[in-house]
Protein backbone atom coordinates (compact mmCIF):
# COMPACT_ATOMS: atom_id res chain seq x y z
CA UNK A 1 0.00 0.00 0.00
CA UNK A 2 1.54 3.84 -0.94
CA UNK A 3 2.25 5.44 2.36
CA UNK A 4 -0.33 8.04 3.10
CA UNK A 5 0.85 11.68 2.66
CA UNK A 6 0.17 14.19 5.27
CA UNK A 7 -1.51 17.15 4.15
CA UNK A 8 0.78 19.92 3.44
CA UNK A 9 -1.24 22.61 5.77
CA UNK A 10 -0.90 20.39 8.28
CA UNK A 11 2.95 20.26 7.77
CA UNK A 12 3.02 23.91 8.15
CA UNK A 13 1.02 24.16 11.25
CA UNK A 14 2.94 21.72 12.87
CA UNK A 15 6.59 23.26 11.88
CA UNK A 16 4.63 26.47 13.65
CA UNK A 17 3.95 24.98 16.35
CA UNK A 18 7.55 24.05 17.13
CA UNK A 19 8.64 27.70 16.09
CA UNK A 20 5.97 28.91 18.53
CA UNK A 21 6.99 26.87 21.56
CA UNK A 22 10.92 27.52 20.89
CA UNK A 23 10.01 31.26 20.85
CA UNK A 24 7.50 30.98 24.24
CA UNK A 25 4.85 33.24 21.59
CA UNK A 26 1.85 34.06 22.97
CA UNK A 27 -0.95 31.87 23.02
CA UNK A 28 -3.33 34.85 20.77
CA UNK A 29 0.09 35.34 18.53
CA UNK A 30 0.11 31.34 17.94
CA UNK A 31 -3.33 31.77 17.16
CA UNK A 32 -3.63 34.74 15.09
CA UNK A 33 -0.73 32.87 12.78
CA UNK A 34 -2.40 29.44 12.07
CA UNK A 35 -5.01 31.64 10.32
CA UNK A 36 -4.75 32.92 6.62
CA UNK A 37 -5.85 36.75 6.52
CA UNK A 38 -7.80 36.06 3.65
CA UNK A 39 -9.31 32.61 1.49
CA UNK A 40 -10.36 34.04 -1.80
CA UNK A 41 -11.63 31.17 -3.89
CA UNK A 42 -13.10 32.42 -7.21
CA UNK A 43 -15.02 30.13 -10.29
CA UNK A 44 -15.05 31.21 -13.86
CA UNK A 45 -15.66 30.19 -17.54
CA UNK A 46 -13.21 29.69 -20.14
CA UNK A 47 -13.98 29.27 -23.49
CA UNK A 48 -12.31 26.47 -24.83
CA UNK A 49 -10.88 25.73 -28.43
CA UNK A 50 -13.66 23.28 -28.92
CA UNK A 51 -15.99 26.47 -28.70
CA UNK A 52 -17.17 25.03 -25.20
CA UNK A 53 -17.54 26.67 -22.00
CA UNK A 54 -15.61 24.88 -19.25
CA UNK A 55 -15.66 26.71 -15.78
CA UNK A 56 -12.30 26.40 -13.14
CA UNK A 57 -11.32 27.06 -9.91
CA UNK A 58 -9.11 29.38 -8.67
CA UNK A 59 -7.88 30.05 -5.33
CA UNK A 60 -5.46 33.15 -3.45
CA UNK A 61 -4.88 33.10 -0.04
CA UNK A 62 -3.50 36.15 1.70
CA UNK A 63 -2.11 34.69 4.54
CA UNK A 64 -0.15 38.02 6.69
CA UNK A 65 0.71 40.79 5.22
CA UNK A 66 2.26 42.65 9.12
CA UNK A 67 5.60 43.33 7.49
CA UNK A 68 4.09 44.41 3.62
CA UNK A 69 2.21 43.59 1.06
CA UNK A 70 1.39 39.89 -0.19
CA UNK A 71 3.65 38.35 -2.47
CA UNK A 72 3.02 34.72 -3.61
CA UNK A 73 3.44 32.99 -6.72
CA UNK A 74 0.55 31.28 -8.98
CA UNK A 75 0.59 27.65 -9.81
CA UNK A 76 -1.80 25.91 -12.61
CA UNK A 77 -2.34 21.89 -11.75
CA UNK A 78 -4.67 19.48 -12.19
CA UNK A 79 -4.14 18.54 -8.04
CA UNK A 80 -4.16 22.12 -6.91
CA UNK A 81 -6.42 22.41 -3.41
CA UNK A 82 -7.45 24.66 -1.08
CA UNK A 83 -5.16 22.97 1.51
CA UNK A 84 -2.24 22.99 -0.42
CA UNK A 85 -2.57 26.51 -1.47
CA UNK A 86 -2.78 27.54 2.28
CA UNK A 87 0.15 25.76 3.04
CA UNK A 88 2.20 27.73 -0.10
CA UNK A 89 1.02 30.73 1.52
CA UNK A 90 2.09 30.35 5.29
CA UNK A 91 5.42 29.11 3.62
CA UNK A 92 5.46 32.18 1.78
CA UNK A 93 4.76 34.45 4.93
CA UNK A 94 7.61 32.72 6.73
CA UNK A 95 10.18 32.89 4.05
CA UNK A 96 9.63 36.30 2.78
CA UNK A 97 10.61 36.56 6.32
CA UNK A 98 13.51 35.17 6.89
CA UNK A 99 14.70 36.66 3.65
CA UNK A 100 14.06 40.16 5.40
CA UNK A 101 12.34 41.75 2.41
CA UNK A 102 8.93 43.73 3.09
CA UNK A 103 6.59 41.41 2.33
CA UNK A 104 4.00 39.68 3.66
CA UNK A 105 2.89 36.02 2.62
CA UNK A 106 0.22 34.65 0.08
CA UNK A 107 -0.11 32.08 -2.96
CA UNK A 108 -2.48 31.16 -5.41
CA UNK A 109 -3.70 28.31 -8.01
CA UNK A 110 -5.85 27.22 -10.62
CA UNK A 111 -6.71 23.86 -10.98
CA UNK A 112 -6.43 22.98 -14.64
CA UNK A 113 -4.38 20.69 -16.58
CA UNK A 114 -1.83 22.98 -18.66
CA UNK A 115 0.08 20.20 -20.46
CA UNK A 116 -3.40 19.81 -22.09
CA UNK A 117 -4.39 23.37 -22.70
CA UNK A 118 -3.31 25.48 -25.80
CA UNK A 119 -1.30 28.60 -25.15
CA UNK A 120 -5.09 30.09 -26.34
CA UNK A 121 -6.76 28.46 -23.66
CA UNK A 122 -3.99 29.15 -20.88
CA UNK A 123 -4.08 33.09 -22.26
CA UNK A 124 -8.00 33.03 -21.62
CA UNK A 125 -7.90 31.07 -18.46
CA UNK A 126 -4.64 33.55 -16.69
CA UNK A 127 -7.20 36.88 -17.89
CA UNK A 128 -10.81 35.64 -16.61
CA UNK A 129 -9.28 34.84 -13.10
CA UNK A 130 -7.44 37.95 -12.85
CA UNK A 131 -10.13 39.97 -13.75
CA UNK A 132 -12.08 37.57 -10.75
CA UNK A 133 -9.49 38.57 -8.67
CA UNK A 134 -9.83 42.59 -9.23
CA UNK A 135 -8.59 44.55 -6.84
CA UNK A 136 -7.55 41.55 -4.71
CA UNK A 137 -3.87 41.76 -6.15
CA UNK A 138 -1.64 44.95 -6.86
CA UNK A 139 1.58 46.44 -6.27
CA UNK A 140 0.66 47.86 -2.74
CA UNK A 141 -1.86 44.99 -2.12
CA UNK A 142 -0.82 41.10 -3.22
CA UNK A 143 1.79 40.75 -6.05
CA UNK A 144 1.54 37.43 -7.85
CA UNK A 145 5.31 35.40 -9.52
CA UNK A 146 5.16 32.43 -11.16
CA UNK A 147 5.04 28.67 -9.56
CA UNK A 148 4.65 25.59 -11.20
CA UNK A 149 3.46 25.50 -14.80
CA UNK A 150 3.00 28.89 -14.88
CA UNK A 151 5.98 31.67 -16.32
CA UNK A 152 6.70 35.17 -17.73
CA UNK A 153 4.25 34.68 -20.32
CA UNK A 154 2.03 34.29 -17.95
CA UNK A 155 2.51 37.25 -15.79
CA UNK A 156 2.40 39.03 -18.97
CA UNK A 157 -1.32 38.18 -19.17
CA UNK A 158 -1.86 39.15 -15.75
CA UNK A 159 -0.24 42.47 -16.12
CA UNK A 160 -1.87 43.34 -19.29
CA UNK A 161 -5.21 42.55 -17.73
CA UNK A 162 -4.96 44.12 -14.92
CA UNK A 163 -3.65 47.41 -16.54
CA UNK A 164 -6.02 47.00 -19.08
CA UNK A 165 -8.85 47.60 -16.21
CA UNK A 166 -6.98 49.89 -14.26
CA UNK A 167 -6.28 52.12 -17.49
CA UNK A 168 -2.79 52.61 -17.01
CA UNK A 169 0.42 50.45 -16.88
CA UNK A 170 1.17 48.55 -13.72
CA UNK A 171 3.95 46.68 -13.93
CA UNK A 172 4.66 46.71 -10.46
CA UNK A 173 1.52 44.07 -10.36
CA UNK A 174 3.60 41.26 -10.94
CA UNK A 175 7.30 39.96 -10.65
CA UNK A 176 9.01 37.13 -12.91
CA UNK A 177 7.29 38.79 -15.85
CA UNK A 178 9.35 39.39 -19.19
CA UNK A 179 12.47 42.02 -19.15
CA UNK A 180 10.39 43.74 -22.31
CA UNK A 181 7.95 44.38 -19.20
CA UNK A 182 10.20 45.77 -16.39
CA UNK A 183 11.31 42.26 -15.59
CA UNK A 184 14.08 41.89 -13.76
CA UNK A 185 17.41 40.82 -15.22
CA UNK A 186 18.36 37.58 -13.09
CA UNK A 187 15.56 36.43 -11.97
CA UNK A 188 14.35 33.06 -14.15
CA UNK A 189 17.60 31.79 -12.69
CA UNK A 190 17.12 33.16 -9.32
CA UNK A 191 15.44 30.82 -7.21
CA UNK A 192 18.17 28.23 -8.54
CA UNK A 193 21.17 30.52 -7.84
CA UNK A 194 20.13 31.23 -4.77
CA UNK A 195 19.51 26.96 -3.58
CA UNK A 196 23.13 26.76 -5.43
CA UNK A 197 24.50 29.87 -2.77
CA UNK A 198 23.02 27.78 -0.13
CA UNK A 199 24.96 24.90 -1.57
CA UNK A 200 28.40 26.39 -1.30
CA UNK A 201 27.71 27.67 2.52
CA UNK A 202 25.85 24.54 3.63
CA UNK A 203 29.63 23.10 2.34
CA UNK A 204 31.21 25.52 3.68
CA UNK A 205 30.27 25.32 7.18
CA UNK A 206 30.43 21.30 7.08
CA UNK A 207 33.72 21.55 5.60
CA UNK A 208 32.77 19.32 2.74
CA UNK A 209 34.85 20.10 -0.86
CA UNK A 210 32.16 20.36 -3.37
CA UNK A 211 35.10 20.51 -6.30
CA UNK A 212 34.29 17.15 -8.07
CA UNK A 213 31.69 16.21 -5.41
CA UNK A 214 28.02 14.89 -6.68
CA UNK A 215 24.75 15.73 -6.53
CA UNK A 216 21.38 14.82 -7.47
CA UNK A 217 18.53 16.61 -8.63
CA UNK A 218 14.48 15.68 -8.16
CA UNK A 219 12.58 17.97 -10.77
CA UNK A 220 14.51 19.44 -13.82
CA UNK A 221 12.11 22.37 -14.18
CA UNK A 222 12.78 26.43 -14.20
CA UNK A 223 14.32 25.65 -10.40
CA UNK A 224 16.03 22.19 -10.80
CA UNK A 225 17.67 23.16 -14.31
CA UNK A 226 19.17 26.62 -12.99
CA UNK A 227 20.59 25.02 -9.81
CA UNK A 228 22.19 22.23 -11.40
CA UNK A 229 23.67 24.91 -14.38
CA UNK A 230 25.11 27.51 -11.62
CA UNK A 231 25.97 24.91 -8.90
CA UNK A 232 28.26 22.64 -11.28
CA UNK A 233 29.70 26.16 -12.79
CA UNK A 234 29.95 27.91 -9.55
CA UNK A 235 31.86 25.01 -7.87
CA UNK A 236 32.60 22.43 -10.15
CA UNK A 237 30.44 19.47 -8.48
CA UNK A 238 28.82 16.87 -10.88
CA UNK A 239 25.38 15.84 -11.76
CA UNK A 240 24.82 12.18 -11.65
CA UNK A 241 20.69 12.37 -11.28
CA UNK A 242 18.16 14.09 -12.49
CA UNK A 243 14.39 13.77 -13.28
CA UNK A 244 11.00 15.33 -13.91
CA UNK A 245 7.26 14.18 -14.04
CA UNK A 246 8.06 11.57 -16.64
CA UNK A 247 11.07 9.79 -14.67
CA UNK A 248 14.50 10.31 -14.16
CA UNK A 249 18.59 9.63 -15.31
CA UNK A 250 21.19 8.63 -13.40
CA UNK A 251 25.17 8.01 -14.54
CA UNK A 252 27.86 7.53 -11.72
CA UNK A 253 30.36 9.63 -13.96
CA UNK A 254 28.23 12.86 -14.29
CA UNK A 255 25.52 14.33 -16.48
CA UNK A 256 26.07 17.57 -17.98
CA UNK A 257 23.48 19.80 -16.61
CA UNK A 258 23.67 22.22 -20.01
CA UNK A 259 22.92 19.31 -22.03
CA UNK A 260 20.33 17.86 -20.13
CA UNK A 261 18.47 20.92 -20.06
CA UNK A 262 18.67 21.09 -23.93
CA UNK A 263 17.48 17.46 -24.56
CA UNK A 264 14.37 17.96 -22.01
CA UNK A 265 13.86 21.54 -23.80
CA UNK A 266 13.83 19.30 -27.25
CA UNK A 267 11.92 16.16 -26.62
CA UNK A 268 9.99 17.26 -23.47
CA UNK A 269 11.89 15.18 -20.97
CA UNK A 270 15.24 14.36 -19.52
CA UNK A 271 14.57 10.55 -20.35
CA UNK A 272 16.34 9.11 -23.00
CA UNK A 273 19.08 11.59 -22.46
CA UNK A 274 22.29 9.87 -23.85
CA UNK A 275 24.29 8.10 -21.93
CA UNK A 276 22.14 8.20 -18.71
CA UNK A 277 20.87 5.29 -17.21
CA UNK A 278 16.74 5.31 -16.20
CA UNK A 279 15.91 5.71 -12.58
CA UNK A 280 12.60 6.44 -11.08
CA UNK A 281 11.45 9.07 -9.43
CA UNK A 282 12.05 7.15 -5.79
CA UNK A 283 15.10 5.40 -6.73
CA UNK A 284 16.42 9.03 -7.41
CA UNK A 285 15.88 10.42 -4.08
CA UNK A 286 17.82 7.35 -2.90
CA UNK A 287 20.60 7.69 -5.00
CA UNK A 288 24.04 7.74 -3.34
CA UNK A 289 25.13 11.32 -3.58
CA UNK A 290 26.39 13.95 -1.75
CA UNK A 291 24.21 16.91 -2.15
CA UNK A 292 20.07 15.95 -3.32
CA UNK A 293 18.08 18.65 -3.91
CA UNK A 294 14.49 18.18 -4.43
CA UNK A 295 13.07 20.64 -6.67
CA UNK A 296 9.54 19.02 -7.98
CA UNK A 297 6.62 19.12 -5.20
CA UNK A 298 5.13 18.65 -1.56
CA UNK A 299 5.51 15.61 0.37
CA UNK A 300 8.61 13.73 -1.71
CA UNK A 301 11.03 13.03 1.03
CA UNK A 302 8.39 11.02 3.12
CA UNK A 303 9.20 8.65 6.30
CA UNK A 304 9.96 5.46 4.11
CA UNK A 305 12.50 7.44 1.59
CA UNK A 306 14.10 9.03 4.21
CA UNK A 307 15.50 6.02 5.65
CA UNK A 308 16.69 5.86 2.65
CA UNK A 309 18.84 8.66 1.76
CA UNK A 310 22.02 8.31 1.62
CA UNK A 311 23.20 12.37 0.61
CA UNK A 312 25.10 14.39 3.31
CA UNK A 313 23.10 17.58 2.16
CA UNK A 314 19.64 18.25 1.34
CA UNK A 315 18.66 21.61 -0.24
CA UNK A 316 14.98 21.83 -0.13
CA UNK A 317 14.57 23.68 -3.80
CA UNK A 318 10.36 22.77 -3.87
CA UNK A 319 8.43 24.01 -1.43
CA UNK A 320 7.43 21.56 1.56
CA UNK A 321 9.18 18.53 -0.05
CA UNK A 322 10.08 16.79 3.10
CA UNK A 323 7.14 15.46 5.86
CA UNK A 324 7.85 16.39 9.34
CA UNK A 325 8.22 12.05 10.08
CA UNK A 326 10.79 12.01 7.42
CA UNK A 327 12.38 15.61 8.82
CA UNK A 328 12.95 13.50 12.23
CA UNK A 329 14.51 10.74 10.29
CA UNK A 330 16.93 13.08 8.24
CA UNK A 331 17.57 15.06 11.52
CA UNK A 332 18.37 12.13 13.22
CA UNK A 333 20.94 10.90 10.67
CA UNK A 334 22.71 14.24 11.12
CA UNK A 335 21.69 15.20 7.19
CA UNK A 336 22.43 18.72 7.01
CA UNK A 337 19.11 20.08 5.73
CA UNK A 338 18.59 23.43 4.70
CA UNK A 339 14.65 24.15 4.44
CA UNK A 340 12.90 25.24 1.68
CA UNK A 341 11.92 28.86 3.04
CA UNK A 342 15.61 29.50 3.26
CA UNK A 343 17.14 27.38 0.02
CA UNK A 344 14.31 28.47 -2.36
CA UNK A 345 14.32 32.34 -0.91
CA UNK A 346 16.41 33.44 -3.90
CA UNK A 347 13.39 33.73 -6.18
CA UNK A 348 11.29 35.87 -4.38
CA UNK A 349 14.77 38.40 -3.02
CA UNK A 350 15.09 38.76 -6.61
CA UNK A 351 11.29 39.70 -7.06
CA UNK A 352 11.43 41.73 -4.80
CA UNK A 353 14.85 43.74 -6.48
CA UNK A 354 12.32 43.53 -9.59
CA UNK A 355 9.49 45.23 -7.86
CA UNK A 356 11.39 48.35 -6.33
CA UNK A 357 12.78 48.86 -10.19
CA UNK A 358 9.65 48.58 -11.45
CA UNK A 359 8.16 51.44 -8.51
CA UNK A 360 11.41 53.88 -8.90
CA UNK A 361 11.31 53.18 -12.82
CA UNK A 362 15.32 51.43 -12.65
CA UNK A 363 17.01 49.32 -14.10
CA UNK A 364 20.10 47.45 -12.78
CA UNK A 365 22.83 45.08 -14.55
CA UNK A 366 22.47 41.39 -13.86
CA UNK A 367 25.56 41.56 -12.58
CA UNK A 368 24.53 43.90 -9.69
CA UNK A 369 21.10 41.70 -9.28
CA UNK A 370 22.89 38.69 -8.85
CA UNK A 371 25.56 40.89 -6.41
CA UNK A 372 22.40 41.69 -4.53
CA UNK A 373 21.14 38.48 -4.58
CA UNK A 374 24.24 36.84 -3.24
CA UNK A 375 24.98 39.27 -0.12
CA UNK A 376 21.08 38.56 0.71
CA UNK A 377 21.41 35.14 0.44
CA UNK A 378 24.69 34.63 2.16
CA UNK A 379 22.99 36.85 5.04
CA UNK A 380 19.87 34.71 5.79
CA UNK A 381 22.19 31.79 5.72
CA UNK A 382 24.24 33.10 8.21
CA UNK A 383 21.39 34.33 10.59
CA UNK A 384 19.65 31.39 10.24
CA UNK A 385 23.01 28.57 10.69
CA UNK A 386 24.18 31.10 13.52
CA UNK A 387 20.33 30.62 15.15
CA UNK A 388 20.85 26.73 14.69
CA UNK A 389 24.40 26.49 16.45
CA UNK A 390 23.30 28.84 19.45
CA UNK A 391 20.19 26.80 19.77
CA UNK A 392 21.31 23.35 19.23
CA UNK A 393 18.41 22.98 16.91
CA UNK A 394 18.26 21.86 13.30
CA UNK A 395 18.05 24.73 10.22
CA UNK A 396 14.80 23.69 9.73
CA UNK A 397 14.01 25.41 13.38
CA UNK A 398 16.76 27.80 12.95
CA UNK A 399 14.64 29.01 10.11
CA UNK A 400 11.11 29.10 11.37
CA UNK A 401 12.16 30.81 14.56
CA UNK A 402 13.73 33.33 12.73
CA UNK A 403 10.87 34.10 9.97
CA UNK A 404 8.17 33.12 12.54
CA UNK A 405 9.59 35.60 15.26
CA UNK A 406 10.03 38.34 12.93
CA UNK A 407 6.32 38.28 11.69
CA UNK A 408 4.66 37.80 15.38
CA UNK A 409 6.80 40.59 16.56
CA UNK A 410 5.19 42.84 13.69
CA UNK A 411 1.50 41.44 14.72
CA UNK A 412 2.27 42.12 17.80
CA UNK A 413 3.45 45.24 17.49
CA UNK A 414 0.59 46.24 15.52
CA UNK A 415 -1.37 45.17 17.76
CA UNK A 416 -5.39 44.82 16.90
CA UNK A 417 -7.90 47.85 15.54
CA UNK A 418 -10.50 48.15 16.37
P1 LIG B 1 8.47 24.01 -13.09
O1 LIG B 1 7.09 23.79 -13.55
O2 LIG B 1 9.38 24.85 -13.93
O3 LIG B 1 9.21 22.60 -12.88
C1 LIG B 1 8.70 21.54 -12.15
C2 LIG B 1 9.42 20.30 -12.62
O4 LIG B 1 9.07 19.20 -11.78
C3 LIG B 1 9.09 19.90 -14.05
O5 LIG B 1 10.27 19.56 -14.75
C4 LIG B 1 8.23 18.64 -13.87
O6 LIG B 1 8.34 17.73 -14.95
C5 LIG B 1 8.83 18.07 -12.61
N1 LIG B 1 7.94 17.14 -11.91
C6 LIG B 1 6.60 17.14 -11.81
N2 LIG B 1 6.18 16.07 -11.10
C7 LIG B 1 7.29 15.40 -10.73
C8 LIG B 1 7.53 14.23 -9.98
N3 LIG B 1 6.52 13.53 -9.45
N4 LIG B 1 8.82 13.86 -9.77
C9 LIG B 1 9.84 14.56 -10.30
N5 LIG B 1 9.67 15.66 -11.03
C10 LIG B 1 8.42 16.08 -11.23
O7 LIG B 1 8.37 24.57 -11.59
P2 LIG B 1 9.44 25.37 -10.75
O8 LIG B 1 9.13 26.82 -10.87
O9 LIG B 1 10.80 24.88 -11.10
O10 LIG B 1 9.06 24.94 -9.27
C11 LIG B 1 9.57 23.76 -8.65
C12 LIG B 1 9.42 23.87 -7.16
O11 LIG B 1 10.12 25.03 -6.70
C13 LIG B 1 7.99 24.04 -6.63
O12 LIG B 1 7.88 23.39 -5.38
C14 LIG B 1 7.87 25.54 -6.44
O13 LIG B 1 6.87 25.88 -5.50
C15 LIG B 1 9.26 25.85 -5.94
N6 LIG B 1 9.66 27.25 -6.08
C16 LIG B 1 9.71 27.85 -7.31
C17 LIG B 1 10.15 29.17 -7.38
C18 LIG B 1 10.33 29.86 -8.72
O14 LIG B 1 10.91 30.96 -8.73
N7 LIG B 1 9.92 29.28 -9.82
C19 LIG B 1 10.47 29.89 -6.23
C20 LIG B 1 10.41 29.25 -5.00
C21 LIG B 1 10.00 27.92 -4.94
Amino acid sequence: MPEKRPDAFANALEQLRIASERLKLDEGIHRMLREPKKVIRVTFPVRMDSGKIRIFKGYRVQYNDARGPFKGGIRYHPEVSLDEVKALAAWMTWKCSVADIPFGGSKGGVVCDPKRMSQGELERLTRRFTAALGDAIGPDVDIPAPDVYTNAQTMAWILDTYSQMKGKMVPAVVTGKPIALGGSLGRDAATGRGAAICTREAARVNRMPLKGASFAVQGYGNVGSNYAVILEAMTGARMVAASDSRGGIYSKRGLDPRKVLAHKEKTGSVVGFPGGEEVSNEELLETECDVLCPAAFENQITANVAKKVRAKVVIEAANGPTTPEADKILDGAKVFLVPDILANSGGVMVSYLEWVQDLQRLRWTEDEVNGMLEEKMTGAFTQVHKEAASGGVSMRTAALVVGVGRVADAVKTLGIWP
